[in-house]
């Protein structure tokens, strides 16, 4: 495994960092998950993302103890706008992580300098805990491109963008857009790890593309991908160490069971029922209902929800 260092946060990961959503959007037990989990890290996998929202702390913390790496490199991130929220934020992943310091520690989905203004307080009680040690990396997580440029002009450590081989998901601009961005943030010394570089799997059939594709974005320190199961880490990490994905690899990513899963965030706007041609979608007291017998996990649907609501997992 090639490790890297995160921009000039003085932090090393490796170029693979294993994304834990996955653990509570697939429901897994903690043993399960944490067992994933522990045997990244046994591949050479030193960083994981995580978030206050994913409620994954209770698996990380279970690797942990299962592989004795206590050093785990841990991003987490917040939707916190003030003091309060922000320090109950951070008192919680250090509870639940059982660590006296989080890594990196970042602003959740931030769209641009409006709302990075918006969540001053809590980006200043991020860096008061940086300057007390409990942090060691600050930074913003987001789908938008203006929020990429605004953490470069505002100088923070780290940025956690969204970026595939078709732009999927980037909310206010075309996947170029975002890669310049990112190469700027990148040349100003941020670390730079993606996000959803198969789409919110959305791109699953093309596993092997999305990953020739970010894998030779030099702009990108580390790739965060979503892992549930043991053949995706053996497939992920061989691939990042070989820069392709093998074809038996990826045959197997593409042949496990998966399900389209709708975030409770959906607002019901019903977009995704006039782009399903296999009507497999509909909106039932407000919110989207996918009928697993008619969805052919095109992923088409995902493309036009506004709120990215959907998700292949
Ligand atoms: S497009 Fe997105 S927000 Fe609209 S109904 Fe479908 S899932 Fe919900
Ligand atoms: S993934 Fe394709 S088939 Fe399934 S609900 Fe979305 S558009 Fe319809």
């Amino acid at each position: 495994m090639e490790y890297v260092k995160l921009g000039n946060s003085g932090i090393e990961v490796s170029r693979l960092c294993f994304g834990s959503l996955t653990f509570s959007q697939t429901a897994m037990s903690i043993d399960a998950g944490a067992a994933v989990l522990a045997e990244a890290i046994a591949a050479g996998v030193n960083f994981t993302d995580t978030a206050q929202m994913y409620k994954t702390y209770g698996y990380i913390r279970r690797a942990m103890e299962m592989s004795g790496k206590y050093d785990l490199v841990i991003s987490s991130k917040t939707y916190a706008y003030n003091r309060e929220l922000a320090v109950e934020a951070v008192e919680e992943a250090r509870r639940e992580l059982d660590r006296d310091y989080i890594d990196i520690f970042m602003l959740h989905e931030q769209e641009s300098e409006h709302t990075l203004r918006g969540h001053a307080e809590a980006l200043d009680y991020l860096y008061e805990c940086k300057a007390k040690g409990i942090i060691k990396a600050v930074g913003l997580s987001t789908h938008h491109v203006a929020a990429v440029k605004a953490a470069t002009a505002k100088g923070l450590d780290v940025v956690h963008p969204i970026i595939n081989v078709d732009g999927l998901g980037i909310a206010d601009g075309t996947r170029e857009e975002m890669e310049e961005a990112i190469k700027a943030a990148h040349d100003a010394g941020l670390g730079v790890f993606s996000m959803k570089a198969f789409g919110g799997g959305n791109l699953f059939r093309r596993a092997e593309e999305c990953l020739e594709y970010i894998l030779k974005l030099d702009c990108v320190d580390s790739i965060a991908i979503g892992m549930q199961a043991s053949e995706e880490v053996q497939a992920n990490v061989a691939a990042v160490e070989k820069g392709a994905l093998a074809a038996d690899a990826a045959a197997k990513i593409r042949a496990r069971s998966r399900r389209l899963l709708v975030e409770d965030w959906c607002e019901g706007c019903g977009n995704c029922v006039k782009r399903c041609g296999q009507k497999a979608m509909r909106v039932e007291n407000g919110k989207a209902v996918c009928n697993a017998e008619k969805c052919v996990l095109c992923g088409y649907c995902s493309q036009v929800c506004p709120q990215w609501c959907l998700k292949i997992v």
